[in-house]
This record gives structure tokens, C-alpha cells and sequence, in this order.
């Protein structure tokens, strides 16, 4: 009987994986049939025939050509996979990296992580089937300290090349040389934009292989006079054009999570007031921080009779294509890094962005019919207040942590300022990392790497908190020195803090707050988190937001790991905080300040 019961349920399990099978089967033709339509799809074999008769190849193709999803795969159907050795891709974005190799798997009908995978600080969704890999351009940074000769790899593509990241840019330098000594090795490098000639000029004038691009008109409208507040404009706007506007989605440009989060939350609020009068609005964020779930809801497409908007960072400029935009809302700001190499000092500033950037966002509205763009900024302002091009990140940040990996090399001293660079970093830049490094006893005073830096750059952390971990070992307090770095990796999501709650809210978090500081205040919020075993309950009655919690977990976990690397022993000494605030002043000590009894410092 129960022979007879399994067999049935066994009969049952095979019909039902038939009918999955055949569903996968439908969606993969309908995906085979995508792939078809897109403009790189007609260019197959010239391309192929490109890479095989030249080592290097600039591509330059329109966003949306299909240069991310389809060349890793071209590769790989031609046999550049062959012999065990994978193609790599590098994405500026973690969620690009990502959201591009979940499509890419469902393309060629693999599991995520298979082999099609990716990898990202701190999460690497690879393992040994894995052939195609999209990666940070950070990680493919950081393998070079494990493998100077890129060995795993056939193919490494620097995609998204226009963007011009600091770790982007140090690869120009890395990969150029690796060709030199792997001439089996091919290196693509691709952009989205017409600065094409630059980087065929610095890969010894490589060829240029182009995508024509189909392109719609796009009708710009400019306002008349500045706006006050642009977050209020670009709500106003997106709803001006879902109810007087014909079909299509509608793309707006914001600077970051909490801009995004603000304008949804105010969109969500104006639609229910105007409950049925007016046809659907799917509002769809997207960020870093967002689970992987909801991310994925931007692409989906939109049901009859609703319009989608979706809120982006410049992700959207050109990473991620979303198919059906036609209207772009661009209110002229982005988040840029600054750096001040006289001070040391970094931040993170809301500011205008350039002609070029202006040009890419319009053209989003574009892509599959002809569309429109509103910007929130006059045409006096465009063309008088913005710069033509974003200086790249490397003239614009602190370069402590890629001096430290360089070092690790091998290029240090003077080699560091002989290193290619497209664009040099201004020479104090490099002077100000050497200095920073040497007093954290990373470098010797005649700028030779120490056992300390090679211990820093174990860890893909900024150099003040690497040092702040080896530092530790010292004060015998690594396990919370972990658990703050951890916490802090994490970023601004830890405290939860819901608008109709604020009071609520910020009393739980005094609770952690024990006159010692937010690094001690972090430690305690982490320290309890563990006490009750990991309970989500708690976060929830402490406004702390569980996933982060999750995700600091995970990290502390990986911490841990390269701790145990470098030969650091987890010691806890929790009722020493003195022991604590020393070993995070030993990395943090240029951050320092002493405030005086009158109140300056
Ligand atoms: P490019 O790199 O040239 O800008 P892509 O290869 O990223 O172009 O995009 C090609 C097509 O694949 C686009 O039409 C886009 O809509 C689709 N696509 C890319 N990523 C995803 C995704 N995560 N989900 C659904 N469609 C995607
Ligand atoms: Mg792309």
C-alpha cells in the first residue's frame, strides 16, 4: 500500500515538474525571441569575428543594445569557456551586477548562481559551474590580489567604461598590463557613450567596434523659471502627465534612497486622495538597499489601462535599461563624492549634473517610440550652469584604499605616480593616501608596504576600518571591533523610523545610546540583537529594521572569516570600552578633534 501511494506520488511529482518544464521551456522561447530584437543581435558574428582577430575591442553602443546581457553570452556560445576559464563582466553597480546576471540565467534557462552568477562585496552568488560572472568593478579590483594574472578568466569585460569609477579606472591601468603578458586573454571595453576615441587611445589604439542604436526623437521641455523645490515639481509633473499624457511609463531621476522613499511616499498619498478618478499609478522605487524582490518589479511589464512610474538613481541613466519609458522627469541632480585631499576630507553632495548626464537621462524616453522629457531646470540653466562632462571619481576622492591595494601589487613608490592612468589623480591626492597609510603603520616611512597593510588589505573595507580591526588584536576587543564594522558597513538603514512614529522611534534608539557614541550605540543595538538569539520580534519592537540587522550579521560572519585569515584571534572584551574606543581611534584618527572647553575646536 504504501509502495503503491509513493508510486502515485511519484507519478504525480513527475507530471507536475513536466508541466514547469514546459513553462520554462515557453518563457525561454519568448526570452529567445527578445534576444532576436535587440539591435547587437544583427552585429553577432561581426562582433565575434572582432574579438577573434584582436585582443582588445572598445564597444560603444546606445544603453539598451544589449552589450551587457548579450556579449557574455555570445562569448560563451562561441566557446571562450571552454577551457574552464570564465568571462567576467564588471558592473560600477551592485544592483546592476545583479539584476543583470538574474536575466542573463533565465535567458539561457540556468539557475541564478550556476552558471551564470555574480558577485558583490560582501555576497558572492557564484561556485564551480559558474562561466559567467558579473561582478563590481571593485571585486575584479580585489581578485587581482589573489590572481595578478586574472588566470580564471578568457574574457574580462569593463562594461559601463563611461562611468569612470576610481575602481574602473585602476583597472584600465591593471588590465592593460595583464593583456601584455596573457595575449590569450581578450578584453572588451564597453560604453554607452561617444568618448569611444579616449579609451582606444590609451588601449594602444584599439579598435572601435560600434552598435548603431535606434534612437526616437525626444521632445525636451525646459521649465521657465528655476524650481524651488524639485521634489515637489518632479510629483507634480508625474502626475500632470498620467492624467493629461497618452500611454507610456514614466521615468524620474532622483539622488538616493531617502529622496525616492519621500517622493513615493507623497505619489501614494496623492493618488489615494484621488481614489478612482483617475487610472492606476504603479510606483516602483529602486535602489541598492531594496530586497532583490521588489527590485525585479520595475521590469515587469505594465498591465493595460496603469502606468508605471518608476523612482531611480542614476542607475537608470544607463546600467539598467527599463523597457517602455516614455516620459523622463530630470530634476538636474545627482549625488557626487568630493574629496578634499588638504583636508582629507570626503562627502557625499547633492549636485548638478553635467550636460552630458543631461543628455543620457533624455534619451531614456526614447528607446521603443518617440518620447518626452521634462526637465526641471530652465534652458538658460542648461546651457550656462552645467559642465559638459563629471569629472571622473579618481580626480575626486580619496585614494587611500586603492594606494593600499596597488601597494599590495607591487606598485608603490614612485611607481605609483608613474602608474597609467587615463586621467591622473591630482598629485597631492596620492601624496595625502601615502601619508594617511604611514600613519597607520600600513607603509613604512620610505613607502614600503608593512605586515600591518598587508593585514589591512585583506579586508575589502576603507583602510580606517581595517586598520580599526587589526588594531584590535592589540586591545583584545576583535569581536566587537567586527560587530561595529559590520554595523557600519550596513550603512544608514539600521534604525528604522517611520514618519507617523518619529517620537516612538527615536526613544527606542536612546535606549542604546549610552553617552559612548554611535559606534558603542551600534555595538549595543547588535550585542542585544544576539541576545535574544537573532529575534525579529525585537527588531520590530526596537524600530530596528531586521533585514539590515540580517545583512550585518552576514557580513560580521564574512569579517570573522578574514580575521581568522590574517591570524587575528576573536577576543571579546565587552566591559572594556576604553579598550574599544582605542582600537577605533587607531584607524579613525584623522577624523579626530578635540573639542575645547569654550566649544570651538
Ligand atoms: P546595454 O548593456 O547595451 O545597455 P542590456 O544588455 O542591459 O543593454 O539590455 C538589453 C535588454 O535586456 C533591454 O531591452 C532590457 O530591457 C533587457 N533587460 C536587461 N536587464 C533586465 C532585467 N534584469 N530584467 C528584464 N529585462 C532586462
Ligand atoms: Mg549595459
Amino acid at each position: 500500500f504504501i509502495k503503491a501511494e509513493l508510486m502515485d506520488g511519484d507519478k504525480n511529482f513527475e507530471f507536475k515538474r513536466e508541466v514547469t518544464f514546459e513553462k520554462t521551456r515557453a518563457k525561454r522561447s519568448v526570452l529567445h525571441e527578445e534576444r532576436k530584437k535587440l539591435p547587437i543581435y544583427a552585429f553577432r558574428d561581426e562582433f565575434l569575428q572582432a574579438v577573434h582577430d584582436h585582443q582588445i575591442v572598445v564597444i560603444v553602443g546606445e544603453t539598451g543594445s544589449g552589450k551587457t546581457t548579450q556579449i557574455p553570452q555570445y562569448l560563451h556560445e562561441a566557446g571562450y569557456t571552454k577551457h574552464g576559464r570564465m568571462i567576467a563582466c564588471t558592473q560600477p553597480r551592485r544592483v546592476a551586477a545583479m539584476s543583470v546576471a538574474a536575466r542573463v540565467s533565465q535567458e539561457m534557462g540556468v539557475k541564478l548562481g550556476h552558471e551564470v552568477g555574480y558577485s558583490i562585496r560582501f555576497e558572492d552568488c557564484t561556485s564551480e559551474k559558474t562561466v559567467v560572472k558579473y561582478m563590481t568593478d571593485g571585486i575584479l579590483l580585489r581578485e587581482f590580489l589573489a590572481q595578478p594574472e586574472l588566470d580564471s578568466y578568457s574574457v574580462v569585460m569593463v562594461d559601463e567604461a563611461h562611468e569612470r569609477t576610481l575602481s574602473t579606472d585602476i583597472l584600465f591601468g591593471l588590465v592593460k598590463d595583464v593583456a601584455r603578458a596573457r595575449p590569450d586573454l581578450k578584453l572588451l571595453i564597453s560604453s554607452a557613450t561617444l568618448d569611444a576615441e579616449k579609451f582606444s587611445n590609451f588601449f594602444d589604439l584599439a579598435p572601435i567596434f560600434k552598435i548603431p542604436g535606434r534612437r526616437y526623437p525626444v521632445e525636451i521641455h525646459s521649465t521657465k523659471s528655476p524650481e524651488a523645490n524639485y521634489l515637489d515639481a518632479a510629483v507634480v509633473t508625474t502626475l500632470q502627465i498620467h492624467a493629461t499624457q497618452s500611454p507610456g511609463d514614466i521615468l524620474v531621476f532622483l539622488t538616493g534612497q531617502e529622496e525616492i522613499e519621500t517622493v513615493e511616499e507623497i505619489l501614494k498619498h496623492r493618488m489615494r486622495a484621488l481614489g478612482t478618478k483617475i487610472a492606476e499609478l504603479i510606483i516602483c522605487p529602486i535602489y541598492a538597499n531594496l530586497p532583490t524582490e521588489i527590485q525585479a518589479k520595475i521590469f515587469e511589464p505594465t498591465p493595460k489601462g496603469a502606468r508605471k512610474v518608476v523612482l531611480a538613481t542614476n542607475i537608470a541613466e544607463t546600467s539598467l535599461t527599463i523597457d517602455g519609458i516614455k516620459y523622463v522627469i530630470d530634476p538636474g541632480f545627482c549625488k557626487m563624492k568630493c574629496y578634499n585631499p588638504k583636508t582629507g576630507m570626503e562627502s557625499l553632495l547633492v549636485t548638478p549634473i553635467s550636460k552630458a548626464s543631461a543628455m543620457q537621462r533624455a534619451g531614456r524616453s526614447g528607446r521603443t517610440g518617440p518620447g518626452k522629457c521634462f526637465r526641471l531646470y530652465t534652458a538658460h540653466s542648461f546651457q550656462n550652469d552645467l559642465g559638459d562632462n563629471t569629472p571622473p571619481e579618481i580626480q575626486r576622492t580619496n585614494l587611500a584604499s586603492v594606494v593600499l591595494t596597488l601597494n599590495c601589487l607591487g606598485i608603490e613608490k614612485e611607481k605609483l605616480f608613474q602608474f597609467e592612468f587615463m586621467d591622473p589623480p591630482p598629485v597631492e591626492a596620492i601624496q595625502k593616501a601615502v601619508e594617511l597609510l604611514y600613519a597607520q603603520s600600513a607603509l613604512t616611512v620610505d613607502g614600503k608596504l608593512t605586515k600591518v597593510g598587508r593585514r589591512m588589505a585583506e579586508f575589502p573595507l576603507d583602510p580606517m576600518l581595517s586598520k580599526m580591526i587589526v588594531a584590535s588584536e592589540k586591545y583584545k576587543c576583535s569581536d566587537e571591533i567586527i560587530s561595529i564594522a559590520a554595523m557600519l558597513s550596513v550603512g544608514n538603514s539600521i534604525f528604522y523610523r517611520p514618519k507617523d512614529k518619529q517620537v516612538h522611534a527615536d526613544n527606542a534608539r536612546m535606549n542604546f545610546y549610552t553617552g559612548n557614541g554611535d559606534h558603542i550605540a551600534l555595538l549595543n543595538v547588535y550585542n542585544a540583537w544576539k541576545e535574544t538569539n537573532y529575534s525579529a520580534q525585537w527588531c520590530y519592537e526596537n524600530y530596528i529594521q531586521v533585514s539590515s540587522m540580517k545583512c550585518a550579521r552576514d557580513i560580521r560572519d564574512q569579517l570573522a572569516g578574514l580575521s581568522e585569515r590574517v591570524e587575528i584571534e576573536l577576543t571579546s572584551n565587552s566591559n572594556d570600552l576604553d579598550a574599544i574606543k582605542k582600537s577605533i581611534i587607531s584607524g579613525f584618527f584623522p577624523n579626530s578633534a578635540r573639542l575645547q572647553k569654550n566649544g570651538s575646536y
